[in-house]
């Protein structure tokens, strides 16, 4: 059998290339043979990327070129009841993360929504999003482009969904910029956060639209969709789920769990999450909602990088007889238990914690699940920043916890 020092030389003499390494013996070995040459190249120590428990085999789809695997450490918060459209009962949210002071943040928010007897939470709208782009003549060719989508929406559906046995095409709306023409495709994708699915699908609709049309494409993502971007469209249109969450607190549960008022939050809230967010031209209106979503994700398997579509969260507060209410509404989260990084082992154990790993009965009911609890940490983080805020210990917490 050959060894990895041996597969390593063989690169090095510029016989094979790094990343034929798999052709040549099993990924665990591969992995190796990359260690070895990268540390004799760099002088780099790799023996902690390299010593991981998953078998290299089942993370082959999710790869390119594997040298090992970064820990990051998760804990839980919770826990926290949720009376949700798909979530109900009560749940200890993974949390994978490096920032001190993150989880013990959301846990004190776990721990009032807890005392209030619980979040409500529920799904909105569910649909992900693939907009090609094509070129056509001019102005009127774009107009009727737009016109014959419209009409040919059943033929199109069919080709789509001809390519998956769960995604259903809901949606193809037009947007014309002078000779381009975005055609933005939404799709019901149930437990898969969807983005090949609705990828391969659109592909499979854009050539029935060259075919028949005189319309030509340029890009199967025009940007419009649009995918892990900051995007105005995302906030006002939504994508992946959109989903909310809110809680009503008495004064003396505020007290106790943040040693301050309803009026303080409320205006925490105000001047920092609406105003302070409006000045700054931001998406979104929130405290730290990406903190949460970032830790959920990475500790379930989720693409990482849609945590900036996460981060369009909008965070109200009102002072209602004395007592707190607070909501969160995610506008675009992208969220699936089925595909992509849910299938890694350990991020497969964080979607077991939550009951959701795997397809839902009916089928996009565990990924709405998710979205719901997601919806309640960002509510339970959103809450405990606010509250320390608004009692003027943030930085004496992070003095505390993180550093
Ligand atoms: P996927 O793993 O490509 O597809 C999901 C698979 O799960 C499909 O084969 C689907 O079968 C199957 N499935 C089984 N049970 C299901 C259920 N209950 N609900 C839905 N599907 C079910 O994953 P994806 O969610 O489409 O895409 C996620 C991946 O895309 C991630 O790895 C992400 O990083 C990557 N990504 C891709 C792009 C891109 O442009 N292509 C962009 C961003 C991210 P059927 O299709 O036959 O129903």
């Amino acid at each position: 059998m050959t060894t990895p020092s041996a597969l390593a030389e063989r690169v090095s003499a510029g016989e094979i290339a790094l990343h034929e390494l798999e052709a040549q013996t099993d990924p665990d070995t591969a992995a190796a043979a990359r260690r070895e040459l990268l540390e004799s190249t760099t002088n780099a120590d790799l023996s902690a990327v390299g010593s991981f428990t998953f078998d290299a085999d089942v993370v082959q789809s999710a790869i390119e070129n594997m040298v090992g695997a970064v820990q990051i450490p998760v804990g839980v918060a919770g826990p926290v009841a949720i009376d949700g459209s798909s979530a109900s009962g009560t749940s200890y949210l993974p949390l994978a993360t490096t920032e001190g002071a993150l989880v013990a943040s959301i846990n004190r928010g776990c721990s009032a929504i807890q005392t209030a007897g619980g979040a409500n939470a529920h799904v909105l709208d569910s649909k992900m999003t693939r907009a090609p782009v094509f070129r056509v003549e001019n102005v009127h060719a774009a107009s009727a482009l737009a016109e014959w989508v419209d009409e040919n929406f059943d033929a199109l559906a069919d080709a789509a969904e001809a390519t998956t046995n769960h995604g259903k095409l809901l949606d193809i709306r037009p947007y014309v910029v002078g000779d381009s023409v975005f055609l933005r495709f939404a799709y019901d994708t149930k437990d898969a956060m969807g983005m090949n699915m609705a990828t391969i699908a659109t592909q499979a609709a854009c050539e029935l639209i060259e075919a028949e049309t005189t319309a030509d494409l340029v890009a199967l993502s025009g940007n419009l969709c649009s995918d892990k971007k900051p995007a105005a469209i995302n906030l006002i249109e939504g994508r992946g789920r959109t989903v909310a969450a809110d809680v009503q607190l008495t004064a003396s549960q505020v007290a106790d769990r943040f040693d301050t008022t309803p009026g303080a939050i409320e205006e925490a809230n105000t001047r920092k999450n609406l105003l302070g967010s409006a000045r700054a031209g931001s998406l979104g209106f929130n405290a730290h909602a990406a903190n949460v979503i970032a830790a959920v994700f990475l500790a379930t398997g989720q693409d990482p990088a849609q945590v900036v579509e996460g981060a369009n969260t909008i965070t109200s507060v009102d002072v209602r007889d004395g007592d707190l209410y607070a909501s969160v509404t995610i506008a675009s989260l992208d969220v699936g238990t089925v595909g992509g990084g849910t299938k890694l082992p350990t991020q497969s154990e964080g979607l077991e914690l939550l009951g959701v790993a795997g397809g839902g009965d009916p089928a996009g009911a565990n990924a709405d699940a998710l979205a719901e609890v997601i919806a309640t940490g960002v509510l339970a983080g959103e809450l405990s920043l606010l509250g320390a805020l608004a009692s003027d210990n943030l930085a004496s917490a992070h003095e505390e916890l993180g550093r």
